[in-house]
């Protein structure tokens, strides 16, 4: 499949990130559209009808979301989620860094919208040349008169600031970043209320990941029926995948959505080297089910990874050869989980670190044929039983990789450790 990048077609031009590079490759043109020809109701419904889905791993419809910003008056605001910190995704990075005003126009664009007047960029303490794209880039839209009072003389005002986080994974679930924002610990809130109706400081907050705003001004543009005809009938437009593991050339690539796993593996990222055969993708990041050599046919959308039992999550796709232990891949994702917990509920406190210690001794050659069911039961209390989203995770990280590899598991077992090669 050949086709002309929509996200990431500026990025190899030199200067990619400067605002002139932007402004001569049609840059702020939708923002100019946005706010001459449409009120805020009416990019809404462009919005709907394109059927975007949020690109930072929920997939939930954008402009259902921008339906939920309550109409009436009063602070409402816009947080920009720059905290990509799932393992096996550099997808936002690469667009912050080359081509920050794209986002920059979908924030604002998506800020008139829904009444705005705020926005905060979070992003990743640790994320150092983002945080000077991003301070820079906001910095030159204020001085051409993109950001601040009177916007392009439409009467709209929108102010944007940069929000350092402090490298904590679980400050990109969004109530736990609108609790850093505020300059609390980076601790989940319960859902409901959704940030749309109480967020940052109580107030009505859309919260976006930035590649989903990047889309935004390509659908101003080009119109939501343009957009929708890219990619699956659910599953519309454009997608960045992070292609990383066991492949000759690693990197983002930008595909229709509805691709298929064995083109882009094969055709566009090479193949695996030394010839040797795939035993597993994790197709979404982390925190997604592993797919196995038998699923390499399946298309890169939704539905599609939903029905397989794993998800499209962020698009990071991490690719694992023939010679790749599975206990290890479960032990390490348990360990960063572990790791990240914030620590506010016990079944993901104690319940991950506790998975940590058992596949830690399987892969250690001491485990014992009842570890297997140790693991399955963690899963179990684990799941469905924790504040937010990354007990879940933590599950879809374990529980699929040993539902689908059982098989390793329990050779370690018997065998009394790995015999994967080094
Ligand atoms: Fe914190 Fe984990 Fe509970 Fe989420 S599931 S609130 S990360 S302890």
């Amino acid at each position: 499949m050949t086709f002309e990048p929509v996200l990431l077609r500026r990025t190899s031009l030199p200067r990619s990130d400067s605002i002139d590079v932007y402004l001569a490759n049609d840059g702020y043109a939708a923002l100019a559209r946005a706010l001459r020809d449409y009120a805020p109701g009416e990019l809404i419904g462009l919005v709907k009808a394109s059927k975007l889905r949020g690109r930072g791993g929920a997939g939930f419809p954008a402009g259902l979301k921008w339906g939920f910003m309550p109409q009436s008056d009063g602070p409402k605001y816009l947080c920009v989620n720059t905290d990509e910190g799932e393992p096996g995704t550099f997808k936002d990075r690469e667009l912050v860094e080359k081509d920050p005003h794209q986002i920059i126009e979908g924030a604002i664009i998506a800020a008139y919208a829904v009444g705005a007047e705020r926005a905060f960029v979070y992003i990743r303490g640790e994320f150092f040349q983002g945080i000077k794209s991003w301070i820079k880039a906001i910095a030159d839209a204020y001085a051409r008169g993109f950001l601040g009072q009177n916007i392009l003389g439409s009467g709209y005002d929108l102010e944007m600031s940069v929000h350092r986080g402090a490298g904590a994974y679980i400050c990109g679930e969004e109530t736990a970043m609108i609790s850093s924002l505020e300059g609390r610990r980076g601790e989940p809130r319960l859902k409901p209320p959704y940030p749309a109706e109480k967020g940052y400081w109580g107030q009505p907050t859309l919260v976006h990941n930035v590649e989903t705003l990047a889309n935004i001004p390509h659908i101003v543009n080009h119109g939501a029926e343009w957009f929708a005809s890219i990619g699956t009938e659910k599953s519309t437009g454009p997608k960045i995948f992070c292609v990383s593991g066991h492949v000759y050339r690693r990197g983002v690539y930008e595909f229709p959505l509805g691709i298929s796993l064995r083109e882009l593996l094969y055709e566009h990222a090479g193949g695996v080297p030394g010839g040797k055969a795939i035993k597993a993708v994790i197709p979404g990041g982390a925190s997604t089910p592993p797919l196995t050599a038998d699923q390499l046919d399946i298309t890169l959308d939704f539905e599609s990874l939903e029905g397989a039992g794993s998800a499209l999550g962020t698009g990071a796709i991490i690719v694992l050869d023939e010679d790749t232990c599975m206990v290890d891949v479960a032990r390490r994702s348990a360990r960063f989980f572990a790791h990240e917990s914030c620590g506010r509920c016990t079944p993901c406190r104690v319940g991950t670190q506790r998975a940590v210690d058992v596949l830690e001794a399987i892969e250690a050659g001491r485990g014992v044929p009842e570890d297997l069911d140790r693991l399955e039961a963690l899963c179990h209390g684990i799941s469905g039983n924790t504040f937010c989203p990354m007990g879940d995770a933590v599950v879809s990280a374990i529980g699929g990789t040993l539902v689908r590899f059982r098989d390793e598991f329990e050779e370690h077992i018997s065998q009394g450790g790995c015999a994967a090669p080094a």
